[in-house]
């Protein structure tokens, strides 16, 4: 692996949006920072490019308010590398938490959400 693991985590996070719908910057920078995430639009525009470049993200112009605006979308490729990134990340988390951590962060399992 050439990058850190942060990179690599929310390169997963884009995916997983863009997985779901087509997504832009700045829906995503105010995104992650509902995660408590500040990210810059001079790291997360490299990174979208980059990911567009390694086939992962497809990006269609669209005009918004007399603007271009670049939405992107996952590509098949994006998907594997998803749910790869999924297998990996589940592994760590499984082995690291258990439910009491759960409920210690308070974070909710999904299963009990829904
Ligand atoms: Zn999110």
């Amino acid at each position: 692996m050439t990058q850190n693991a942060f990179t690599s985590f929310i390169e997963l996070h884009v995916l997983h949006h863009a997985a779901e719908r087509p997504i832009y910057g700045l829906w995503l920078i105010e995104e992650l920072g509902e995660h408590g995430y500040k990210i810059s639009p001079g790291t997360l525009y490299p990174m979208l490019h980059s990911m567009e470049k390694s086939g992962l993200l497809k990006n269609r112009d669209v005009l918004t308010n007399g603007r271009i605006r670049k939405y992107y979308s996952i590509t098949s490729k994006g998907r594997r590398h998803l749910l790869k990134g999924k297998r990996q990340i589940g592994e760590l988390v499984n082995e690291i938490f258990d439910e009491s951590d759960f409920r210690l962060l308070r974070l909710p399992l999904k299963t009990e959400r829904a």
